[in-house]
């Protein structure tokens, strides 16, 4: 299992792509490195960004990343995490429907819809990229 060679998209890294909860939204974020390679991560729909810059918390979270995968069998895969952004948008789309008015439309709110379903549909290209390029 640990042999199997997914190909990835040629811009991005070798390795899998280790993820981290937003705390607030608690959606997969992929980790990133700075120039300094510290460990970082961005939540776009939250508006944050985390940054581990201390030495012990990087190794804190390189504990848990560890400790994590152990449990869950192996990184979290591009997929995996493009599935969990894919799975949160839905959720807030849902969300702001239900905030629809009654009678009359809300044009911001009908616009943020419109806006999140792009996102679904980058989403759902994105995955199906990564299907493609990772099947055998
Ligand atoms: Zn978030």
């Amino acid at each position: 299992m640990s042999n199997v060679n997914v190909t990835l998209p040629p811009d991005s890294v070798q390795k899998p792509t280790r993820s981290f909860p937003c705390p607030l939204c608690s959606t997969q974020l992929e980790l990133r490195e700075t120039r300094r390679v510290k460990p970082y991560c961005v939540c776009n729909s939250c508006g944050i960004q985390i940054f581990f810059r201390g030495q012990k918390g990087i190794s804190r979270l390189r504990k848990l990343l560890d400790e994590h995968e152990r449990l869950i069998g192996g990184p979290a895969t591009p997929a995996v995490v493009a599935f969990n952004q894919l799975e949160q948008l839905r959720t807030q789309k849902s969300d702001l429907e239900r905030r629809r008015p009654f009678i009359f439309s809300d044009a911001d709110l009908e616009n943020a819809i419109a806006a999140i379903d792009r996102d679904i549909v980058r989403m759902q290209a994105i995955l199906s990229d990564l299907s493609g390029a990772s099947k055998s």
